[in-house]
């Protein structure tokens, strides 16, 4: 059985109680954060089970590798508090069942990840990813399943997570490069947080691309384009690798602008929000994104996550702003789009 690392006793010593201070959702001051978190930890109730509405930041601002969003999922599946109508996580969960419809390309010791993301299945070309291609894998028998801690259950991963592992196993990949953050997260930090052994290295697509690019430096032209950056709730699991976002706008001459909703405060796309929590909440968040995007001037909103850009790219198309993911944007910079 696989156990979530957590100590309540990590919390009491804690000088800022940052996990729930810095929740852009919750409001609350040092003590209450502090003393919440450890009463979840103990297992009794606490209003944060109920208004917790699963952004994931928590994970990024516990710089004490205690886990908070982790444990907050776990509790409330354990008391049955549910995040969404019973039939909606059942359904989302079927999705994610594995199928044996997977597809594979001539996989390599080295091999691009497109998780259960159909939308790469198209996007992957170019030179950008000439050398690792055609070695790819793609379907649910590679899926994550990290998504379910949007629904309160930890339980379907600790059954599916290893699996997956498993089956990355058994094709002897060395190098896995994951081009959804999400599955990265999954393997780098979600596992070994429930003790989970990964056998291969995990390469987050954004440190690919950035030293792809450098390779290529001879086809950059810079892009000379100003953008926001909508960065994805699954991006707190690899909160390591965010950099890699400015160092590539660098790298292709993008003025990424200076908002209020970026880095450690991004807001959420709206997505889970509307599915879950009500169309107000979702409406005022996305709102508040779009307006900070408008007020500093984007030309382009770049995308991250394909469910983050299905979700606001008509919406911030609508204000005037290009939707476009980092993917089509770095192939533009050299010259394929
Ligand atoms: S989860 Fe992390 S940030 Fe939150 S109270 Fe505990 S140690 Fe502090
Ligand atoms: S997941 Fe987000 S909404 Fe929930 S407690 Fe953590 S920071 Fe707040």
């Amino acid at each position: 059985m696989y156990t979530l690392k957590f100590d309540e006793n990590v919390c009491r010593t804690c000088p800022t109680g940052d996990c729930l201070v810095k929740c852009q959702y919750l409001h609350l001051d040092k003590e209450t954060a502090v003393a919440e978190m450890v009463k979840i930890g103990q297992g009794a109730d606490s209003f944060v089970l109920n208004d917790c509405v699963t952004c994931y930041a928590c994970e990024e601002y516990c710089r004490r590798g205690n886990h908070p969003f982790y444990l907050i999922t776990e509790r409330r599946q354990e008391k049955g508090i549910l995040t969404a109508p019973r039939a909606i996580t059942r359904q989302w969960i079927n999705i994610g069942e594995p199928q044996g419809k997977y597809r594979l390309g001539e996989v390599k010791e080295r091999v691009l990840s497109f998780g259960f993301m159909p939308e790469f299945l198209g996007w992957i070309k170019g030179r950008l990813f000439e050398d690792v291609m055609p070695s790819y894998i793609f379907g649910q028998e590679f899926f994550c399943n990290v998504v379910y801690i949007h629904f309160a259950d930890t339980a379907v991963i600790k059954e599916r997570l290893p699996q997956v592992v498993d089956n990355f196993r058994k094709l002897g990949v060395k190098e896995v490069i994951f081009l959804h953050d999400e599955c990265y997260g999954a393997f780098t930090q979600l596992a070994p947080a429930f003790g989970i052994d990964v056998p291969f290295q995990s390469i987050h697509y954004y440190e690919y691309l950035y030293h792809r690019l450098q390779e290529l430096k001879d086809l950059i032209r810079p892009l000379n384009i100003r953008v926001a950056y909508q960065r994805p709730c699954s991006s707190r699991l690899s909160s390591d690798q965010h950099h890699f976002f400015a160092d590539i706008m660098d790298l292709i001459g993008v003025d990424l602008v200076a908002r209020e909703y970026q880095d450690e405060n991004a807001l959420c796309c709206g997505g889970i929000l509307s599915m879950n929590y009500g169309y107000d909440l979702a409406h005022d968040v996305q709102k508040r994104n779009i307006d900070d995007m408008t007020a500093h001037g984007a030309q382009f909103c770049v995308f991250n996550c394909p469910a983050c850009q299905s979700t606001l790219g008509p919406l911030v198309a609508k204000q005037g702003i290009k939707p476009i993911h980092m993917i089509h944007l770095c192939r533009k910079a050299i010259g394929e789009m």
